[in-house]
């Protein structure tokens, strides 16, 4: 489907409902549906089984419902097929759902791990982050009013031998399922010992991808804050072919202070592209990454962002803004379609002039970088949109 990535962007921009008939879908049990582990875009629904996020087309796309949503989700019993629909227009368009992992039937993995975009097996710890305690966390996190809202049975720190273990379960009862695993936080206020955590992890998930004999095909990717003792950035050079985010969120510094003021006042600005510089030198070219959130500044300033760290070596990440129920901003601040479609088309150009690489190679479901590496915004919009 040609127009599957502009699709993908309105969808992220202005939102889907979830009719019941999906749900009633859901109860079947074969779809990965929406486990809560730190993101609720959901301002509509509550107590209902829905789906992570669909795919149209190559597309995976996060369901994110907001209450007043240009799309809705239904699924067509006769044919057994899922539809998305457009609120003003009469465009239609198939969907498939996302196979939920066999391996999550199982608690011991279901209390330490998620599948996240159908590929990325998700590790998330620690399930909290002291930027919360000090009333500085970032404005668009959800992290903490979920842990406390949500009754799940995520473990909030994990064990190297949680994320050894489940890596082989998954690897095991999933095969050609896993495309990445994703060691993800939360932040320790010992920001060094945060960083060694989030290693240590990588290293487990390594060693169980490495006795599959996987690691041509599976590969290992951290989000994390960097040390304070950048020397520890050097670790990471021990791990095969990782990929790691130190993720600045937003390019403009006055704008960082506003939406991190956290990672402001106790890292900086400053300190996160020396520490994305010293990623490159550890781990090559392109494999260093930093999301910059598309719809938190203007599409220029996004832009301007994502040309300076492809230049310096690193790969930008372009993630929608998803406004997160227990968020500071909340739906205060919502990107349109035409903002997200000009990044889209100057993310597409910069795929052409620099090797840069996706973060999430088949499963961003908020990301756009995919769809870009793909050459996806160089088809003309569609006409409805
Ligand atoms: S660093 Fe920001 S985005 Fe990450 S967990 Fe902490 S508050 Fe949330």
């Amino acid at each position: 489907m040609e127009e599957a990535a502009w699709i993908k962007l309105d969808v992220l921009a202005n939102g889907v409902a979830v009719d019941e008939s999906v749900s009633q879908r859901c109860a079947r049990g074969d779809i990965a549906e929406r486990r809560n582990v730190y993101n609720t875009p959901l301002w509509a629904e509550s107590g209902r089984a829905l789906p992570q996020e669909i795919r149209i087309g190559e597309c995976v796309v996060g369901i994110n419902v907001y209450g007043q949503d240009d799309w809705s989700l239904v699924h067509d019993v006769g044919s057994d097929m899922g539809f998305l629909r457009h609120k003003d227009t009469s465009a239609h368009f198939p969907i498939e759902y996302i196979d939920n992992l066999t391996t999550l039937a199982r608690p011991a993995s279901a209390h330490v791990t998620n599948i996240y975009g159908g590929a990325a097996l998700a590790f998330f710890s620690p399930r909290s982050c002291y930027f919360f305690s000090d009333d500085t966390a970032c404005g668009f996190c959800s992290l903490k009013g979920t842990a406390r809202d949500t009754r799940d049975e995520f473990k909030t720190l994990l064990s190297e031998q949680d994320v050894e273990l489940a890596v082989r379960r998954a690897l095991t009862d999933d095969p050609g399922r896993i495309e990445q695993v994703m060691i993800v936080g939360g932040n320790l206020r010992d920001l060094d010992r945060g960083f060694r955590h989030h290693v240590a992890l990588a290293r487990s998930a390594s060693r169980a991808i490495a006795s599959f004999g996987l690691e041509n095909e599976v590969s290992v990717h951290i989000a994390t804050m960097p040390p304070h003792d950048q020397d520890l950035i050097e670790l990471l050079s021990e791990l095969p072919n990782p990929h790691v985010m130190f993720n600045l969120e937003v390019w403009d510094q006055t704008r960082f202070s506003e939406i991190c003021p956290g990672k402001d006042a106790d890292y900086g600005r400053e300190r996160i592209l020396a520490a994305l510089d010293q990623l490159v030198v550890a781990l090559g070219p392109y494999r260093a990454h930093s999301i910059l959130i598309a719809g938190l500044e203007a599409p220029t300033t996004t832009l301007s962002g994502a040309q300076a760290l492809a230049q310096r070596g690193v790969s930008p990440i372009i993630n929608v803004y998803h406004s997160d129920m227990h968020s500071r901003i909340g739906l205060g601040d919502r990107p349109s379609f035409a903002d997200l479609a000009e990044i889209a088309e100057g993310l597409q150009a910069l795929y052409t002039d620099y090797p840069i690489l996706p973060y999430w190679r088949n499963c961003g479901r908020n990301a756009i970088d995919r769809e870009a590496q793909m050459g996806r915004f160089d088809c003309p919009r569609p006409a409805f949109l």
